[in-house]
């Protein structure tokens, strides 16, 4: 059949050509890489083979025999679809087995499963404040939690990043008036690798009556025990009202789920919105979810491989000289100034077998340019030395270290 291109559609062509020209102008303008075979450590993009240093994939899970087998066997079963949102005839008895499990890993009373993480936040902010209250967010909170606040009609205030300060100031500001107060932190910040002061914000939340709600997409299967995430790793199990997990980086698949108490798990399934109306996770989906669970926590080992190959490669990056900020996690920033140069070291780091995305402004700030690495438990030890060799060398060649 031929192609049925469009004219300019009432002036919709025109208007979008001036969009993307202005972001190609700025250097703004994303080209899509595209993955040629698994996501593994060492994978091909757009036609060369590289050292992956940019996946979430952090336990190597994606490719896991046994998580593919989990999918084909609930294929086999269940047949591929789902066929309604969860709410009319699209709940399947595993989805209720994995909420179970999600609830049991992380030491809430209840968990409820979205069609992603991002979705997740929606569902979950949505169906927590209205216009009597107000949310407390740190500046760099991640997208889906901005755009789940916009959603609603709550008042908001944004402090300072993990400032304490500024959040006890957000606190006495908002003392009167509001019927409830939350407060709602990324567990690990996804551009410097941070870790949210957790104990300090259930503190302040415990003394000032409002309730923490995070999101740990990356610090599932990262942090505590396990991989239970930040709650674990601080030991803070019931002072945290609302922790949102992803099922789409560590475990390997794709979702979300919102671990939390029986009420809020209730009033979910009347109010959010993404919940009651999109089609719920696949069988297979579901399934690999379950087996990833099972693995992570029957295998601790894939937990240290992590940890192992995250200190490891830290230490050699700072030891060349390199400025890795303030990660304390496996998301290792190597922060270089201009975007320009991040740009070109990325560019350098690819042709010579490397994969590591530059981040510039305005995800970050214009003179903390970056290319973020985030090293997996199936990198061998092997990959990152080369890795380190190219970084060193390029990182040479550029002027930076
Ligand atoms: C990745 C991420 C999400 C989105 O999760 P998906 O399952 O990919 O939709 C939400 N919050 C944070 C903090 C994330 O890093």
């Amino acid at each position: 059949m031929a192609l049925n291109t469009m004219t300019d559609a009432g002036g919709l062509r025109t208007i979008l050509q001036e969009v993307l020209n202005d972001l190609k102008d700025k250097h703004l303008y994303r080209e899509l890489r595209v993955l040629q075979n698994h996501q593994a450590a060492v994978c091909t993009i757009n036609g060369r083979e590289v050292i992956n240093l940019s996946s979430n994939n952090y336990l190597g899970l994606c490719t896991d025999p046994r998580l593919e087998a989990a999918a084909k066997a609930a294929i086999d079963e269940w047949g591929v679809g789902s066929g309604a949102v969860r709410t009319i005839i699209g709940t399947l008895s595993i989805h209720q087995l994995l909420e179970q499990e999600l609830a049991a890993f992380k030491h809430t009373e209840a968990a409820l499963t979205f069609g992603s993480g991002f979705t997740a936040n929606q569902g979950a902010i949505g169906s927590i404040v209205t216009d009597q209250d107000v949310v407390i967010t740190d500046e760099l909170n991640h997208a889906s939690i901005i755009d789940g606040i916009r959603l609603t009609k709550a008042a908001r205030k944004i402090y300072k990043h993990s400032d304490m300060d500024a959040l006890e100031a957000a606190l006495k500001e908002t003392q009167n008036g509001y019927r409830l107060r939350l407060i709602i932190t990324d567990g690990v910040f996804s551009m410097d690798g941070d870790i949210a002061k957790l104990p300090e914000i259930v503190e302040l939340a415990e003394r000032y009556g409002a309730a923490v709600y995070i999101d740990d997409a990356h610090a599932s299967g990262v942090l505590g025990e396990h991989g239970a995430g930040s709650t674990s790793h601080f030991k803070l199990y019931g002072r945290i009202a609302v922790q949102i997990g992803t099922l789409s980086k560590a475990i390997g698949a794709v979702g979300g789920y919102v671990a939390c108490m029986q009420e809020l798990r209730d009033m979910m399934i009347q109010r959010a919105r993404p919940f009651l109306f999109s089609t719920s996770q696949p069988p297979s989906v579901v399934a690999t979810c379950r087996e990833a669970l099972r693995i992570m926590q029957s295998e601790p080992e894939l937990h240290q491989r992590l940890w192992d190959n995250t200190r490891y490669f830290k230490e050699r990056l700072n030891a060349l000289g390199f400025n890795t900020g303030k990660s304390e996690t496996p998301i290792t920033p190597v922060i270089v100034g201009t975007s320009e140069t991040a740009g070109k070291f990325s560019d350098r780091l690819f042709e010579e077998g490397v994969f590591a995305q530059a981040i510039v402004y305005p995800t970050v700030a214009a003179d903390k340019a970056r290319v973020r690495t985030i090293v997996t438990a199936a990198h061998t030890r092997a990959n990152l030395d080369t890795a380190l060799g190219t970084f060193e060398q390029v990182g040479r060649e550029l002027g930076i270290i």
